[in-house]
């Protein structure tokens, strides 16, 4: 039952750092699922943009096609979270949700791992489906292990977040040397063994979870039975559309695929929002909670849409225009990458120190302006991209230190709005929807996966040169954004000040 009634630990169970034991199960997973997502996704670009002769051939994709369906893999790995979390909300369960997802995520790895083209964009989709299932629930249990109110709650994600980023730096780290270094396939089976390690240590763990998420929401039995057949219908359907694309009956251009795949999950999200403050049934209280993770919702997808940079266009940045080499050796592209997962580690407890010191005094940012923060760091890092391309015009390759910086700032922006939205959709989500209520957080990862590809396509199209002009508009809309919810918090600030006083 998805309630607060369903809880296994108690305010006692410190076993792990002070936390549940059950987030040992959950760490290691998570861990090793961002391990093979990130391991995998810092691939993708390279080889689908690859020259498709000489060592390690890639496609030979164009960097539009390249960088589009880069954007749509993105989008459909954190939609497919809305269908997964109703599927645990409605059917499945948390817990049997994620062990399904992460199966059908190691399937998809092998599957990648085939030395043939032809299988390419079936692994693809067996990862989108699996993640949809695994990603979204497994952040769902996390906010299960502990009792309304528990204090815990907040530092029991900064725990997890960590979990996420020493999984996607040991992705970098093994997959990007295999994939470049040694042929694309080997990196992609080293993100299925990674994935498959995670899938071994779940299901001997899962006793530790106890009966956090091990059930789904209560419904009379009849109208799970409808449920359950409308799901199968669906899944049905959508096997044999997915089947025609992969077999080739259906043509698709990968970029105007995107774009039409941006609108439809804009779509999605005004249809959603629009339902849980019209017809959901929710409190006053509640339908103001949900306006505010709508503001953290816009903004956050404008945040990924530059984050996610970082596997696409910051990519052929680093592979063309920057000096790899460090004492005289080649090191992969995707090497550069760990800056942010190292970053993240260093700065998580330092970040979360801050907010905790600021709340001992009284001062503790509210959910937007932290996220004006991740707003303005955004900003920040692409002003430093600019001036990276700037100097590329003059001399590639440039040093690497740029794109370090750049990922530095990211990493800033990042733990400022993260981590933070995870636990404000925890805490302000009506309990009855929490799975999908985490499905709609990881949709502003969608859209701003899906932009990231389209504005990483339009990057790319002259090189360097129309690099410059997408960042600067990038830059412009996360100032506004960030601008938007300084005002935004402000003016709360003094409403709030003034009815309770
Ligand atoms: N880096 C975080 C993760 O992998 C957040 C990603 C996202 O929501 N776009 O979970």
């Amino acid at each position: 039952m998805a309630n607060s009634t369903n809880i296994s630990s108690s305010a006692n169970d410190t076993a792990f750092f002070g936390h549940p034991k059950g987030l040992i199960t959950l760490f290691f997973t998570e861990m090793w699922e961002r391990m093979s997502y990130y391991g995998m996704r810092a691939l993708l670009v390279l080889y689908m943009s690859g020259a498709v002769t000489g060592f390690n051939p890639g496609l030979g994709f164009s960097q539009i096609d390249a960088q589009a369906i880069y954007g749509i893999y993105v989008g459909m790995v954190y939609f497919m979270c809305i269908p997964g979390g109703w599927l645990a909300d409605n059917i499945l369960g948390y817990q049997r949700a994620v062990m399904i997802g992460a199966v059908i995520i190691a399937l998809g790895h092998f599957t990648l791992a085939l030395p043939l083209t032809q299988t390419f964009f079936l692994g693809l989709t067996l990862v989108v489906l699996g993640t949809g299932l695994l990603k979204s629930n497994i952040s769902t249990i996390v906010g299960k292990l502990y009792k309304d109110g528990d204090p815990r709650r907040t530092s029991g994600y900064t725990i997890f977040y960590m979990s996420i980023n020493i999984g996607s730096f040991l992705g970098f780290l093994i997959c990007s040397y295999l994939g470049e270094f040694i042929g694309w396939h080997w990196g992609f089976g080293a993100a299925g063994i990674g994935m498959l390690f995670g899938v071994i240590q779940y299901y001997y763990f899962r006793g530790l979870l106890g009966d956090a998420g091990i059930k789904p929401n209560n419904m009379p039995e009849k109208q799970r039975q409808t449920y359950i057949k409308w799901s199968r219908f669906t899944v049905i359907v959508m096997g044999i559309v997915i089947a025609a694309g992969l077999l080739g009956f259906i043509s698709i251009d990968p970029r105007i695929f995107a774009e039409y795949f941006l609108y439809f999950l804009g779509v999605v999200a005004v249809f959603y929002f629009a339902y849980l403050l019209l017809l959901a049934g929710l409190t006053y209280q509640e339908k103001k909670n949900i306006l505010l993770l709508m503001l953290l919702f816009v903004a956050a997808m404008f945040f990924w849409s530059g984050f996610d940079q970082s596997g696409g266009s910051l990519s052929i940045f680093a592979r063309d225009y920057t000096d790899l080499t460090v004492f005289g050796y080649p090191i992969p592209v995707g090497w550069l990458q760990f800056a942010n997962p190292l970053f993240v580690v260093i700065f998580a407890p330092i970040f979360a120190g801050i907010w905790t010191n600021l709340a001992r005094m009284n001062l503790n940012p509210s959910y937007p302006l932290k996220f004006a923060i991740g707003m303005f760091f955004m900003a920040i890092s692409f002003v430093i991209m600019i001036a990276a391309v700037e100097l590329a015009l003059v001399s590639a390759p440039v040093g690497m230190q740029w794109l370090i910086i750049t990922y530095l700032i990211h990493t800033w922006g990042e733990l400022a709005l993260s981590p933070v939205g995870l636990a404000a959709f925890s805490e302000y989500s009506p309990k009855k929807y929490q799975g999908q209520m985490f499905g709609l957080w990881f949709l502003a990862s969608s859209l701003g996966g899906v932009l990231a590809g389209l504005l990483g396509g339009d990057a790319l199209v002259e090189g360097l040169e129309s690099m410059a002009p997408v960042f600067d508009s990038m830059i412009q809309f996360y100032l506004v954004a960030g601008v938007v919810l300084v005002l935004f918090a402000v003016v709360s600030y003094y409403l709030n000040r003034n009815s309770s006083s």
